[in-house]
């Protein structure tokens, strides 16, 4: 489907089947789909392509996920590079319990920095398939979504100039601190907001993983994890009190709480590391319902966050990503608008089945140090009860790798 004229630089109406708001892993992956099927869009990001290709953030993938990039065209390098994790490993009181959930599942988990899969997102859209990217552009604003003539408007920072983009579709990808939401919320839709009352402090060390998998430390001083992103790179978690200073966490502090938190018989200790990012996330969800309204999808953290607790949120951004650049395509090259019309449902199933998981996997991480003995001695069963139950850890194993038939 061609554009029409004038040319994108005019500071006259440009016109484009879909625009796709925000450059991260659900809008790059919406933008592949649609010019694979040579459906012309324009994405529009904030920040420069230089900057989205270094943001570290995500790395865990179910194997899912990345089978339906791979059907996409869009896994060479990953499939290439990732590691492949087949357990994970919970250490409580002073032991380690080894969780081999590949064997339950016959599924593993892929571990990719996201950094990485977004700069294959980025190359492919923009190199290979010849796709519209406009990074670094300012003040984006969306305009008549209620009618079937929407459009969107940035600020070029090249030349401070407004533009403007007509067009038929838009796709709000733009994360957690975009735009788009407020676009749906609350005149359209109704967002659901949880809150876990607690901090993590995420930390990325210059330092080879301790351990061949993820790690979760159940400890009463607070949850700790580690979790390999790369032969060079580990990503740790301390539970911390929300709203915390990074700067009250000085790397002593750090790798000291590090020792205790994850310390179990008989294992070697951490290899410590410079630390490269140090930030506290106040833990907490929300979902957006329905994702959509009018000519405007909401995809990936636009539409739900889910807090880094199982791993889930870039998984869910692809599941949406997968299902609207597929919708998209029907509709605007067969006239198929049954997959826009199911959109946001389809997506929702997920996306609260995932929520309420890490819901549960959250009392499992932070009970044990809510100085509550009812809250410790329930946390310690549903641990005891992973390692006893076959039925128990069959179902915690299909939750973890987001393997359930149907959801
Ligand atoms: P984003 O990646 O946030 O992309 C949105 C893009 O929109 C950004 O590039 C942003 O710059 C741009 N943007 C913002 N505002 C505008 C605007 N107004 N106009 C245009 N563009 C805009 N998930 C997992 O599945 N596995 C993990 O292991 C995992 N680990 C994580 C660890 C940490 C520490 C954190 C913070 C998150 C983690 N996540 C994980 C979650 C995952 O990173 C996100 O869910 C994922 O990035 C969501 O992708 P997205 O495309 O929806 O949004």
């Amino acid at each position: 489907m061609a554009t029409t004229s004038p040319h994108p630089d005019s500071p006259s109406p440009y016109r484009v089947p879909v625009v796709v708001v925000g450059a991260g892993p659900a809008g790059l992956t919406v933008g592949n789909i649609l010019r694979a099927a040579h459906v012309d869009c324009v994405v529009l990001e904030t920040e420069t392509r230089a900057s989205i290709e270094r943001r570290p953030r995500a790395g865990v993938i179910e194997e899912w996920a990345v089978r339906g990039l791979q059907r996409r065209g869009l896994a060479g390098n990953l499939l290439e590079r990732a590691q492949l994790h087949t357990a994970c490993e919970f250490r409580f009181g002073g032991e380690r319990y080894r969780f081999p959930y590949a064997e339950l599942t016959d599924r593993h988990h892929f571990v990719y920095p996201q950094p990485l899969l977004v700069t294959d997102l980025v190359h492919e859209y923009v190199d290979v398939r010849g796709g519209d990217a406009r990074f670094a552009v300012l003040d984006v604003a969306l305009h008549d979504l209620d009618t079937d003539r929407p459009s969107v408007s940035y600020t070029c920072p090249e030349s401070g100039e407004r533009r403007l983009l007509r067009c038929d579709f838009v796709v709000g990808a733009d994360g957690a601190r975009g735009v788009s939401r407020a676009a749906l919320v609350p005149a359209r839709a109704r967002i659901a907001r949880h809150d876990y009352g607690t901090g993590w402090l995420a930390l990325l060390a210059e330092a080879p993983p301790s351990c061949d998998c993820v790690l979760f430390g159940i400890h009463p001083r607070g949850f700790a994890g580690h979790m390999p992103r790369s032969p060079e790179v580990t990503r740790y978690y301390l539970q911390c009190p929300p709203g915390d200073d990074p700067e009250n966490w000085p790397h002593e502090r750090v790798w000291a709480e590090l020792h205790e938190r994850l310390g179990a018989a008989g294992v070697p200790p951490l290899t410590e590391g410079r630390l490269i990012e140090k930030r506290v996330l106040d833990m907490h969800d929300y979902v957006v319902e329905p994702m959509a309204h009018g000519r405007l999808f909401l995809a990936g953290d636009a539409a739900h966050l889910v807090a880094p607790i199982a791993a889930k949120g870039m998984n869910l951004a692809l599941h949406d990503a997968f299902l609207l650049g597929d919708a998209l395509v029907a509709c605007l090259t067969k006239g198929d608008g049954g997959g826009l019309d199911g959109y946001s449902d389809a997506c929702l199933r997920r996306v609260w089945d995932y929520q309420e998981f890490s819901q549960w996997l959250s009392e499992v991480y932070h009970g044990t140090a809510a100085g509550d003995p009812f809250r410790t001695g329930t946390t310690l069963a549903r641990l005891r009860r992973l390692f006893t139950s076959p039925a128990a850890a069959a179902a915690f194993a299909e939750q973890y790798l987001g393997t359930a038939e149907r959801y």
